[in-house]
């Protein structure tokens, strides 16, 4: 590999999940991580620019308060080259230690809370008050009266939920917080669509289920599945397991041909409100399923306006009708 500024002549070598988290098992690296992002001792703008902070040893050392220098020393070299740098200038984080750095900062934060008596938002299938919760890194959103939105396929009543980071939930009032989950939950589904993984960039499997002898009347759940939807999809990513599993109607809504049809019906559909998402599944989508080949066809309408979408058992688009 070519010497760059990113990796000064060094030798790297791969390293695999279960090593990543051996090296990071332990107490003393992670705080060795935690004093170098604090020091802001990295590339600021990682590729793009020279600019570079680094941290003597010594002040690495008395940051960490190690007191053996032995002991201090092995950790830091077990960091090294993977997640920490050493330059003739001293120690930095590397790009894998940033992320690291990063992760902790998202997951960290408020462990659970309940908002539910400050949302405004009303349930968008009947109209009862909704309540809001956030816990082990999800948040929720459910009516008290009615079943939901996606019956048996989630908790009683749920509407949206979603993982959201604990880092900034406590911040947002919950109304904020759902607005915020909705564009990052779209963003997900046009990242699944594609077949890319947004966790890791890693190519995502799809599998579908499908209810053969599914009923759904007027909006009611299917009495054989329990759900409104005949058709689900789970899609995973195969590298780090990063997972979606919603109905198909939902998924296509992340495909550039739904978003610029619904965008012209005057639908930001990447940063919707719940009332219209919930108004689209509804009324306005079309579900039909096709064997030999297997095709899954969903068809959007507003008003005489329509785009049907055709995929394939991988949700990929193999045709699109206007
Ligand atoms: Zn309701
Ligand atoms: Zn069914
Ligand atoms: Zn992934």
């Amino acid at each position: 590999m070519s010497e760059t500024h990113l990796t000064p002549d060094l030798e790297l070598n791969g390293l695999s999940p279960d090593e990543a988290f051996a090296v990071l098992g332990n107490e003393i690296r992670l705080d060795i991580i935690r004093v170098l992002w604090h020091a802001d001792a990295t590339h600021q703008y990682d590729e793009v620019s020279d600019i570079v902070e680094t941290m003597s040893f010594s002040e690495l050392r008395r940051r960490v308060d190690l007191v053996d220098n032995g002991q201090f020393n092995y950790h830091l070299s077990q960091l090294c080259p993977h997640f920490v740098r050493q330059t003739e200038d001293g120690y930095r984080l590397s790009g894998a230690g940033k992320q690291i750095a990063r992760t902790v900062i998202a997951v960290s934060g408020t462990e659970d809370i309940d908002f539910s008596a400050d949302l405004e938002e009303r349930c968008p299938l009947c109209d009862a008050p909704m309540i809001a919760t956030y816990e082990d890194q999800w948040l929720r959103v459910s009516c008290t009266d009615c079943d939901g939105q996606f019956g048996d396929e989630t908790p009683r009543g749920s509407v949206f939920l979603s993982n959201y980071p604990a880092a900034t939930i406590a911040d947002q009032t919950p109304d904020e917080a759902l607005r915020t989950g909705f564009y990052r939950c779209m963003l997900d589904n046009a990242y699944l669509m594609h077949g890319i993984c947004r966790e890791c960039a890693g190519a995502v499997s799809a599998s579908v289920s499908v209810c053969e002898d599914h009923q759904s009347r007027a909006g009611d759940p299917c009495p054989d599945c329990g759900t409104r939807s005949q058709v689900w999809v789970e899609q995973r990513c195969d590298t780090c397991r990063f997972a979606k599993h919603l109905p198909v109607e939902v998924f296509i809504m992340g495909l550039t041909p739904v978003i610029g049809f619904l965008d012209q019906h005057g639908i930001d559909v990447l940063a919707p409100s719940l009332d219209e998402i919930v108004d689209i599944l509804q009324h306005n989508v079309e579900t039909a399923i096709t064997k030999d080949p297997f095709r899954v066809s969903v068809t959007v309408a507003n008003g005489t306006d329509e785009l049907t979408v055709i995929l394939d058992g991988e949700m990929n688009l193999v045709d699109l009708e206007r």
